[in-house]
């Protein structure tokens, strides 16, 4: 046992010593919670409390691996191995394998993902004969999805007049009518969807005393890290478990609650005093992760929240560099910036790779960071996104591997009935699921049963059906005593999966073979590890657990060195030395989509304040000028975040594009603007601009006068008139068929032999007059 309660200073110190109670840490980013946490747990088991009674709740899966390996330093690995730790998700389906029956569900249950669930959804709008573009799949999703974890079923649904009346006028009267068909179609298909594995835990907590009674005296002690972003359906589990005992330990910073969009509610930190007899608070105030420079900026942003709780969050550690603040004319320039930077940094200060994260608003941006940083030979790693899992043929191998364990799945079924090709065309999986529907029997059941109902499907089909059906028939028997990695590979071989993509020899069928290969090896690790670990035998069911409800960051393997790159959503409760929050505009961050009400707009700011809290050593913070966007070229403004930060702590700098092409118009001008920090908001104080010298800035002084509003005059080529031709970079060769506007705003439409008619700012726009 190592000395490891000297590693906290007193104010954490005194969360992890009060064995017993109800008791909230709340605290800034950065301050130690997760620690909190950890330590407590290490402690409890110190004192002799069982490590099965102990359950904590992590954001990530990865955040709890990471907490149990240090608390299997602390205490040793073979104790931290029993603790119950994980996502609420992963540690609640858990549960629900053990009790799924008294709900009416196969201990094998499926769980669907996301695009399972709104395939279904789809089908459903589909049968229903209801309009898709008013019915948005998606958006039916995500309101089912908000109804699940705010615990109203399909019956409360339809008890409640006034919900039915809200998606009558957002012109959805039956959206009642699909959810139950959707729930219906979970239900016979054995599967549940992600909100299920918390819904249905409500329900078993509530409907069986004895099952709640079970577990209450299971988990004697409950940690809950990240608090604040929990939802409704999260709170009533933990509040019921705990009930019992109140031994529960929850942390949180409401100014880090960015998950409301999905249902979190900021009132669980807030009423959490309520709920428990006799709550202790506590509040840790030193923040160990950042420089002086970084704590005090995020302070001054979160500053201008008017809904928080007040709290302080200083450090004693030294004042770092400014947080840097960078303009590029393009999304293209504002990636090469980024790359660049992040190669200087490397070689100056012997960094790794992994010294690095660029965090964006939306996944879309992380498109122009790839670019740049693949031309840069740096390695990098997306999260988020589209992951490993998602990609069409490992869903297809995942697919057969989900039918073998529960051939009810019809998500699962319909993606692999005919493929690879076998002659079962989509008449006969059609007629499949009308009588699916009609006997109330899933489509596998259907299959099984063909000589017994007529469904007009000629005996050649019939034939392919039914071996189908033997096929999967026969891994169900392999599945009885090989592993997970066996199975897989000779699924992949005897469906002839794997011949099939042989086929295709471009690089995509090829990265497609070795994606295969790569899950393959990932089986073999997955069935060496259980093994090792002496926790299991590696058994096919394990790993579709760990799949269905794997992030990005749990695949992350760490040996290899590379810059991440993921939404600021995703990076919460992370750390790295250097971090680039990118796109700071308006319109993309804060988002376009959340500036309507102050309570949006205050969420952005919680998301900006989490983004520039993940910095250890050096923040930069980047905006582009002009920027693509749903294919077109939009002009960007700067973010109002970069306004709202204390100037003391920013440092602006002037901007190098890179010259691309030959000789512009007024080169000069523009070429000299790009370099001069002439058109900088907020010149630094102090430091000396490193762009161009005063020499340069004097001429274009007088080049380019500054009037009174502070805004610069920009002189445009008065050389473009109707009729110019001129080349553009991206959009090639073209002809000015009208100008409009004056000064900064003068626009010139221009027909591009390549990408047809624009309308480019001219300031920006850079054209070369042929
Ligand atoms: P967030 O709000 O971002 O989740 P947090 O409050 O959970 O942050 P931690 O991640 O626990 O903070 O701690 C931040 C960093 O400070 C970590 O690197 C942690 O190891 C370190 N740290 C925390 N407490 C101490 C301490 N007493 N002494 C030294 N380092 C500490
Ligand atoms: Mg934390």
């Amino acid at each position: 046992m190592q000395d490891y309660l000297n590693q906290l200073n007193e104010a954490q110190l005194a969360p992890v010593l009060q064995k017993d109670g109800a008791m909230i840490v709340i605290a800034g980013a950065g301050s130690g919670k997760t620690r909190v946490l950890t330590y407590r747990i290490a402690y409890l088991m110190e004192k002799g409390v069982d490590a099965f009674s102990i359950l904590a709740l992590t954001f990530t899966n990865k955040a709890a691996r990471e907490m149990k390996k240090r608390i299997a330093e602390i205490v040793g690995a073979s104790e931290a191995k029993n603790l119950w730790m994980g996502t609420f998700h992963s540690v609640f389906a858990k549960i629900l394998r053990i009790e799924a029956e008294r709900l009416g569900y196969p201990s094998n249950f499926t769980i669907y993902d996301t695009q399972d669930s709104q395939s279904v959804i789809r089908a459903i709008i589909k049968e229903m004969n209801l309009d898709k573009d008013v019915y948005k799949y998606k958006q039916v999703y995500s309101r089912i999805s908000s109804y699940k974890n705010s615990l109203i079923t399909v019956k409360a649904y339809f008890n409640n007049p006034e919900l039915m009346e809200a998606d009558a006028m957002a012109k959805m009267p039956r959206l009642g009518d699909i959810y139950k068909a959707y729930v219906a179609r979970c239900f016979k298909a054995g599967a549940m969807d992600f909100d299920d594995l918390l819904l249905k835990t409500n329900e078993l907590l509530t409907r069986f005393p004895e099952v709640l009674a079970k577990y209450q005296n299971r988990f004697r002690y409950i940690l809950v890290d990240e608090y604040q972003d929990t939802n409704h359906s999260q709170y009533l589990i933990v509040r019921a478990l705990s009930d019992r005992f109140q031994n529960i330990c929850v942390v949180g910073d409401d100014a880090q609650s960015i998950y409301a969009f999905r249902g979190a509610n900021i009132n669980n930190i807030l009423n959490f005093q309520r709920d428990y007899d006799d709550v202790k608070v506590y509040r840790l105030e030193q923040n160990y992760r950042s420089t002086k420079n970084i704590v005090e900026a995020a302070n001054s942003i979160i500053d201008k929240n008017k809904t928080k709780l007040e709290k302080i969050v200083w450090t004693e550690n030294e004042p770092g560099n400014k947080i840097i603040v960078n303009r590029s004319m393009t999304d293209g320039d504002e990636g090469r910036f980024v790359a660049s930077s992040i190669f200087e940094n490397k070689m100056n200060n012997q960094l790794k790779n992994g010294d690095f994260a660029i965090l964006y608003r939306t996944n879309a941006q992380s498109r122009a960071m790839e670019d740049a940083l693949r031309k840069k030979d740096i390695p990098y790693r997306i999260y988020g996104g589209l992951s490993f899992y998602q990609r069409k043929e490992i869903k297809d191998v995942i697919a057969y591997l989900r039918l073998i364990l529960n051939p009810k799945d019809e998500e699962a079924l319909k993606r692999v009935v005919n493929y690879p090709a076998r002659g079962i065309g989509n008449t006969t999986i059609e007629k499949l699921i009308v009588a699916a529907n009609h006997y109330n029997r899933s489509i596998f059941e259907v299959m099984e049963h063909l000589d017994k109902i007529d469904l007009k499907i000629n005996s050649g089909t019939k034939g392919k059906l039914q071996d189908f059906v033997t096929t999967i028939k026969s891994f169900q028997v392999l599945n009885e005593s090989y592993n997970a990695f066996e199975i897989a590979e000779h699924v992949v071989k005897k469906t002839g999966l794997l011949q099939e993509l042989k086929k295709d020899a471009t690089p995509e069928g090829i990265a497609r073979i070795e994606n295969i290969e790569e899950l393959l090896n990932g089986l073999r690790d997955f069935v060496e590890e259980q093994k090792e670990l002496a926790e299991s035998s590696g058994s096919l069911s394990e790993f579709l657990e760990d799949v269905a409800l794997a992030t990005d960051l749990d695949n992350e393997k760490g040996d290899d060195d590379r810059v991440a790159l993921m939404t600021i959503h995703l990076a919460k409760g992370l750390e790295f030395p250097y971090v680039y929050v990118v796109g700071l505009e308006e319109d993309l961050f804060p988002s376009g989509m959340s500036m309507n009400t102050r309570e949006e707009l205050e969420e952005e700011r919680r998301l900006f304040y989490v983004a520039l809290t993940r910095a250890e050593k050096q923040a930069y913070l980047t905006y582009a000028q002009t920027r693509y966007r749903w294919g077109k070229l939009i002009d960007a403004e700067p973010s109002r975040f970069l306004e709202e930060i204390d100037e003391n702590f920013l440092e602006y700098l002037t901007p190098v594009t890179e010259n691309r092409y030959k000789p512009l118009i007024d080169a000069d001008i523009f070429d000299e603007v790009d370099k001069s920090n002439l058109r900088l908001r907020k010149p630094t104080k102090g430091t000396p601009p490193r762009g161009p010298s005063e020499e340069q800035l004097k001429k274009l002084r007088r080049l380019r006068p500054v009037n009174a509003s502070g805004k610069e005059k920009v002189e445009v080529d008065s050389n473009l008139k109707i009729g110019t031709l001129v080349e553009h970079m991206r959009f090639g060769k073209g002809k000015i068929v009208n100008i409009e506007g004056v000064g900064a705003d003068k626009k010139a439409e221009i027909n591009f032999e390549n990408g047809g008619l624009k309308k480019l700012l001219l300031r920006f726009a850079k054209l070369n007059i042929l």
